[in-house]
């Protein structure tokens, strides 16, 4: 990865891509990426003028975005306001939240579910500092630190790594740190994420994948030269991205560099992706509309 920040020569070859392909397609991590980290999750929103310059891009018919994020899909869509809602893969991908309101989810093994249960149950035993946060979704157990202050989280951090560890042993899931705080979790990552999506497009759609975290790792890896990765951070870090920019101020004009090549690119509209199912994989699909708002 470059080490300096900002549009770099890998970004300028994929906007003129962008400008002149039919169709593009934009995925992006939410936490960290488009809003900044909050103590409060359900208070966190998209950094000022990021909802907007989405809004604008899908607006012009011809990029296709979809969120993937750590969140529950149903919570992450009224937190960003992009009206209409992009499609969002939650749970780092066990869920799909299409525009219309409909979720599919992942179908978990019964061993997973139990092996979550247990933890459940072995977690208030490990004697959490004050402030830790234990968030239960279907699929895995996050337990949150932000807020808390390091001398306060060292012994939790490790008994919780211990816990999850031992869980993790089997193989069937994954222990994954992220930024304040580590998930136990089982069925797909981001990385099966994207690749689920890369599946629907056609080979030479030019494709940016940006996030933060560990967690957005596995999405970097999975472009396999279908796409750019850019580390959206502060900070930078190693990482399989191939690009970095600082957030909020650089990622801004990304997105606005994104809406400058659609708009200067070819002017004809073109139908949004073709939607696929997710055949190769056994689902629970409903409604949930109104979680949209
Ligand atoms: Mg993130």
């Amino acid at each position: 990865m470059k080490a300096t920040a900002g549009v770099d020569s890998a970004i300028e070859a994929l906007l003129s891509r962008v400008a002149t392909a039919p169709v593009s397609a934009l995925l992006v991590d939410f936490d960290g990426t488009l809003a900044p980290f909050r103590v409060d999750p359900a208070s966190v929103r998209p950094w000022a003028g990021v909802r907007e310059l989405l809004e604008r891009i899908q607006c012009t018919g011809r990029t296709t975005i979809a969120v993937v994020t750590g969140r529950p899909a149903c919570e992450t869509a009224p937190l960003l306001g992009i009206i209409p809602p992009p499609e969002v893969w939650g749970l780092h991908g066990a869920e799909r939240l299409d525009a219309a309101g409909w979720l599919e989810q992942q179908t978990l093994e019964v061993e997973d579910r139990m092996a979550l249960a247990a933890i459940l149950e072995l977690l208030p035993l490990a004697d959490l500092a004050r402030g830790i946060r234990i968030e239960r979704k279907w699929n895995a157990i996050a337990v949150h630190w932000r807020g808390v202050s390091e001398r306060s989280v060292q012994t939790t951090r490790a008994r919780v790594m211990a816990l999850f560890h031992q869980a993790a042993r089997t193989g069937r899931m994954r222990c994954m740190p992220f930024d304040g705080g580590v998930e136990l979790c089982a069925g797909r990552n981001k990385g099966d994420a994207v690749r689920l999506i890369l599946h629907r497009l056609a080979a030479d759609t030019p494709v940016a994948y940006l996030g933060d975290d560990e967690t957005d790792e596995d999405a970097f890896q999975a472009l396999e030269g279908r796409g750019l990765g850019i580390l959206v951070r502060r900070r930078q870090r190693p990482s399989a991205a191939h690009a970095w920019l600082r957030p909020p101020g650089q990622l801004r004009d990304f997105l606005a560099a994104w809406l400058r090549a659609l708009v200067q690119g070819s002017r004809r509209p073109v139908a949004a992706m073709v939607s696929g199912a997710l055949v190769s994989e056994s689902i629970d699909r409903r409604t949930v509309g109104s979680a949209l708002g």
